[in-house]
């Protein structure tokens, strides 16, 4: 039999560690990006460069794999959805429209009785009058944000007429929760109730950005039971193929809060690759290939710290890894301020 050859949209890291987990797994790999540095190019068998709704470009990329998977959210729909209709696109199109969309999405977690941040459409002018009850809050885009991009704390009514909002784009005001921790909690669903789901995982954000991760979290039982059981039921309702992640505040009070979903392998999972005998992005690979499932152990308490921008320098140089630690350099070309480079995981 010929071996499978999975296109997967998007070239960062999240796109290249998808890539060696397909490699171990002997299936190929075909990246489009529209970044012709994207450095999942050193590790995937062929790449594609083109823009995400250039027709000829994405037709050359259909036509080559088998069947297609991300490693991002912000991807027109339509783009997607027209993938779909010549090879399978897992997760489905539909998934990645609803959750790309901080309203829908924080609408869709809601109505499974699951609870999130308090939070406020805001579409004109005159929507900001009403918004008192939701301050101190966090404004921020429906759509496109990552990494605390486009996102504005807002203390009072008066920030926010001193930001030029552009009333083109939706935003939402989310309520300020005072955090007391920030875990996720990874999960890949194969099919119906068939699922390997990854303990709690502790995360630390710095400007926004995740900074480092832990596992074990340290939360109460019933937190690790409510978090682990809300993941299932969101992954669940949505008919999830491949893995996905749940990010949760909890409050001074221990309420437990959905802050967001991603569609996709995640930053705070990297941990998993030394820490677990098949990781995430394996899983992602096994439950959309179709492929056996395995019962998830963990080998390893660790700890995982992100090289954003220049950190990354001392590593690249003659830093010496002690056994129990292992450094990613993502290749990317360039160094750049609040981008991630590479990341080192310990296992502890
Ligand atoms: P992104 O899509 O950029 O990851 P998030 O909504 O996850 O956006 O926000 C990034 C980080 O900002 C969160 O992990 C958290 O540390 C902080 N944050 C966001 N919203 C809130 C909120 N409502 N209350 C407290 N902290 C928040
Ligand atoms: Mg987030």
């Amino acid at each position: 039999m010929s071996k499978i050859n999975l296109g997967i949209i998007g070239g960062g890291q999240l796109g290249s560690m998808l890539s060696v987990a397909a490699k171990k797994l002997d299936i190929k790999t075909t990246v489009y990006c529209d970044d012709i540095d994207a450095p999942a190019q050193n590790f995937c068998n062929e790449f594609i460069f083109g823009e995400y709704n250039n027709r000829n470009k994405i037709s050359e990329f259909v036509n080559k794999v088998d069947l297609i998977t991300y490693e991002f959210e912000n991807i027109p729909y339509e783009t997607l959805n027209e993938m779909n209709k010549i090879k399978t696109v897992l997760p489905k199109p539909s998934v990645n429209r609803l959750i790309q969309h901080r309203l829908a999405e924080k609408d869709f977690v809601n109505k499974l009785n699951i609870r999130t941040t308090r939070y406020v459409s805001i579409e004109k002018k005159s929507d900001v009058d009403t918004l008192k009850d939701f301050l101190p809050g966090i404004l921020k885009t429906t759509t496109m944000g990552y990494d605390g991009k486009g996102q504005y704390p807002i203390k009072k009514i008066e920030d926010l007429e001193l930001i030029n909002i552009d009333f083109s784009k939706g935003y939402i005001l989310e309520k300020l929760v005072k955090l007391k921790k920030e875990i996720s909690v990874i999960i890949t669903r194969f099919s119906n109730n068939k699922f390997e789901i990854y303990d709690p995982i502790e995360n630390i954000h710095e400007d926004q950005i995740l900074k480092y991760s832990k596992i074990p979290a340290d939360i109460s039982e019933k937190i690790l039971e409510q978090s682990k059981s809300w993941a299932m039921q969101i992954a669940e309702e949505l008919k999830y193929i491949g893995t996905l992640c749940v990010e949760f505040f909890i409050d001074r009070n221990e309420n437990l809060y959905v802050n967001e979903i991603a569609p996709r392998v995640h930053n705070s999972g990297h941990l998993t690759i030394n820490a677990y005998n098949v990781s995430q992005f394996e899983n992602h690979i096994r439950a959309v290939c179709s492929l056996e499932q395995i019962p998830l152990k963990k080998i390893s308490n660790a700890k995982m710290i992100n090289l954003i921008g220049s950190q990354i320098k001392p590593y690249r140089q003659n830093y010496k890894l002690n056994d129990n630690e292992f450094f990613f350099d993502y290749l990317k070309k360039e160094i750049k301020e609040k981008r991630k480079m590479g990341h080192i995981t310990t296992l502890l």
